[in-house]
């Protein structure tokens, strides 16, 4: 496993991390959890991502029952929550002190643990004033109850105002940001938050590298039953994906390039994410141990992916945004 650096701090990660989202304490049984984080830290991977609404906090439960039952040194490993959608009542959603105070302390509590590595604003909040968020997170860190806060889904402007009320007050300003990247959905990475990586030195955890899925070409026939498109839930996975004819054939004549290099489509798609240098870490999700195995050997495989596949793949995606020359 390599690590790398979470941005300018001096944080290592894991270039694979493992996520709960839709698997802890609700798709899969406890134990299976526990079997893949083990596994996960058994190789190398030292970032556990989680946030208050995964499974209502159940996911949390699940991960800190784990954690403790584990009992890996505390230094071995950084473990993550989000504070976004905490409930429906007026205070239990965004990213106002109140909210962000107790889902911090909810969290800790959940994880059974005294700190959260990073703690993320799951989404921005257009209600309440970015200064208030900013000074409650570097509160936080003051207080020893997070080490490094960031954003989720923000927009590059949105990310660069939280650093100039940083700068403006002397306080901690966000380490990262979670965004989704994978083949299909590159534009806050390849081009909007560039001059954030490349001025600020912001680090990136990013989410869905094979698009729940859909980038490992098991829905090329039919949507296996328990998958996660299965679930009538996420039926906007489905439709996002699958019922878009340009998305099927794309993943078609991917699957060709993955057969040409002998790798599978899921190590294909997770190269592809570790190729660029702005990732710091790619959040795997797994529902099943074979999975995870099979996705844990996506570090050694990016070297297959040099400049002539990264074209042809470029070529098949059509998707690959244009940076401004000025
Ligand atoms: P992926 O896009 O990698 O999807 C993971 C899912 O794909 C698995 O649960 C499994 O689903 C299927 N899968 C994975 N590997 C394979 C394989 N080798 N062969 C076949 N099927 C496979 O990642 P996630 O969408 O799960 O995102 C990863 C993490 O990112 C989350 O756990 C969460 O921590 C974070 N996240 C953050 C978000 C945010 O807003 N900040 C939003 C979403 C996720 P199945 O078996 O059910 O088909």
């Amino acid at each position: 496993m390599e690590y790398r650096r979470l941005g300018k701090s001096g944080l290592l990660v894991s270039e694979l991390s493992f996520g709960s989202w839709v698997t802890f304490g609700s798709q899969i049984e406890d134990n299976t959890a526990e079997n893949l984080m083990k596994i996960s830290y058994d190789n190398g991977i030292n970032f556990f991502d989680n946030a208050e609404v995964y499974a209502h906090g159940q996911s949390e439960i699940v991960m800190g029952k784990i954690l403790k039952k584990m009992g890996w040194d505390r230094s071995t490993y950084v473990v993550s929550s989000k504070v976004f959608w905490g409930g429906s009542l007026p205070n239990q959603k965004g990213l106002m002190r109140k909210h962000i105070v107790e889902a911090c302390h909810s969290a800790l509590k959940r994880l059974q643990t005294d700190y959260l590595d990073l703690f993320f604003c799951h989404r921005p909040d257009r209600h309440t004033p970015i200064e208030e968020t900013v000074w409650t997170m570097h509160n936080l860190i003051q207080q020893g109850k997070i080490l490094y806060w960031g954003s989720s889904e923000w927009t590059a402007q949105q990310i660069t105002e939280a650093h100039m009320v940083a700068r403006q007050y002397n306080l901690i300003g966000p380490t990262m940001e979670q965004p989704q990247y994978n083949m299909f959905t590159r534009k806050k990475m390849e081009r909007d938050y560039l001059p954030i990586f490349n001025n600020m030195g912001l680090g990136s955890t990013i989410w869905s590298p094979l698009a729940s899925g859909v980038l490992t070409g098991k829905y090329l026939d039919k949507i296996p039953e328990g998958s996660r498109l299965s679930n009538e839930n996420l039926s906007f996975l489905k439709e996002k994906y699958l019922d878009d004819k340009e998305k099927v054939k794309q993943i078609q004549q991917i699957k060709k390039i993955a057969d040409k290099l002998e790798m599978s489509m899921a190590n294909l798609a997770l190269s592809w994410c570790l190729k660029n240098p702005n990732v710091s870490t790619v959040i795997l999700g797994a529902s099943k141990k074979s999975q995870l195995e099979e996705n844990l050997k996506s570090s050694e495989l990016v070297s297959k992916l040099d400049d002539p596949i990264m074209e042809e793949i470029n070529t098949i995606l059509a998707n690959k945004p244009i940076i401004p020359e000025f």
